[in-house]
């Protein structure tokens, strides 16, 4: 067994999966030889298909980063200027800032308690006659209440998107998360389970959101002689589709380490007061992109930025994600948080989440070296 001073230092949150760089060689050499480089060539596409077929959707589109596929996703549905999208203030700025450069206004619901999701009694709270769209997150992993958000999407006439960055691969009674709503938008970035160095997905489970998301990727270009729409550039290069074939077989694996890893964090955790563990989510495949604990001050006897603090200090990484969350940001911070209690319960938990060491370059030794963190 190691003992900790041999323990690999620094430790991440998260760990980029690469393939073996000789496995990568042949690919280059066939870029080399072609000279195709971009513009929708034999690997890009090869790598839609391929997701396609991973993510069970007609239609799966990739993007230069998830950002990019976020603000096309918004873009493809023509919300009237000026009208409001609701989402959740616990996320990646990202989420929110996609619907502000649409001309759009981000409108901040509180999140459940259970899952941290946007909470559906927030968000119906929140809908006024402006109200176009929800654009809800799949935080950490955990899946959003689809069924309540589509009933409330379908009583009053608006869009539903699923910032689905943390949700690859993630199945809700054996269906993908990427058919829910109007589109579900992916990250591929080096942070992410899946990833193409940098990347992006729209998928939607309509055959014909297909042009339109496909002509709004390449400048609105719709051929030589017409522009159809206020595109933007939001292509992949082949090195990136490259990255990703390569990658795409190895997250079964990647992701088996890591619930392997949540079993034995839970295991370690779950019984110590004031700190609670991610419960498991009735018919749901986790995607494992995220291992994230609450830790309540009052009950563990230390605040979440006290453990923050102490792990970085031996050369371990956690990452206080969403904190702090949109609504503390300049540009929201005099927006309202809707809620179905008293007290956005987000402003609580956002000091009170933590995310651990969650990746295949994590063993076991480290888990108990993490975990004796929480031991008094
Ligand atoms: C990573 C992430 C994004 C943005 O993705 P990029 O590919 O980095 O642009 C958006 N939303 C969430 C929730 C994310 O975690």
């Amino acid at each position: 067994m190691r003992v900790p001073s041999e323990m690999p230092r620094p430790l991440y949150v998260t760990q980029p999966l690469l393939p073996e760089l000789p496995d990568f060689l042949p690919f280059l050499a066939s870029i080399w030889q072609t000279k195709v480089l971009t513009n929708g060539g034999p690997y890009h596409n090869r790598l839609e298909r391929e997701l396609g077929g991973f993510l069970d959707v007609p239609s799966a589109m990739l993007f230069n980063n998830g950002t990019t596929a976020l603000l096309v996703a918004l873009k493809m549905l023509n919300l009237p200027a000026e009208s409001e999208v609701i989402t959740t203030p616990l996320t990646f700025a990202a989420t929110a800032h996609a619907i502000t450069w649409n001309s759009l206004r981000p409108v901040f619901a509180d999140v459940d308690p259970e899952t941290l999701t946007i909470d559906p009694a927030a968000v119906e709270k929140a809908i006024t006659n402006k109200t176009s769209a929800i654009l809800a997150v799949h935080v950490y992993g955990n899946i959003c209440d689809v069924i309540s958000l589509q009933d409330i999407a379908s009583k009053y006439g608006l869009h539903l998107i699923y910032d689905a960055a943390h949700a690859f691969g993630a199945t809700l009674n054996n269906r993908s998360v990427a058919g829910f709503g109007d589109a579900s938008v992916f990250s591929f970035h080096a942070t992410k389970l899946f990833h193409t160095f940098e990347g992006g997905l729209i998928a939607t489970s309509r055959k014909r959101d297909k042009d339109p998301i496909y002509f709004l990727r390449n400048f609105g270009i719709k051929n030589e002689d017409e522009v159809v729409s206020v595109g933007i550039n939001g292509k992949v290069n082949e090195l990136q589709a490259a990255i990703g074939l390569l990658n795409l077989p190895l997250i079964e694996g990647e992701r088996a380490l890591r619930s392997n890893l949540r079993r034995r964090y839970c295991e370690l955790l779950t019984s110590v007061p004031g700190v609670r563990v991610p419960q498991p989510q009735p018919g749901v495949l986790n995607s494992e992109q995220y291992f994230h604990l609450v830790i309540d001050p009052t009950s563990f006897g230390r605040t979440r930025d006290d453990v923050y603090d102490s792990l970085k200090q031996r050369g371990i990484f956690s990452r206080k994600y969403f904190h702090p969350i949109c609504t503390d940001f300049e540009p929201y911070r005099r927006f309202e948080i809707h809620s179905a209690r008293h007290d956005p319960y987000v402003n609580t938990v956002k000091s009170q989440v933590l995310c651990l060491p969650f990746h295949s370059g994590v063993e076991e030794e480290d888990v108990n070296d993490i975990c004796a963190e929480f031991y008094g």
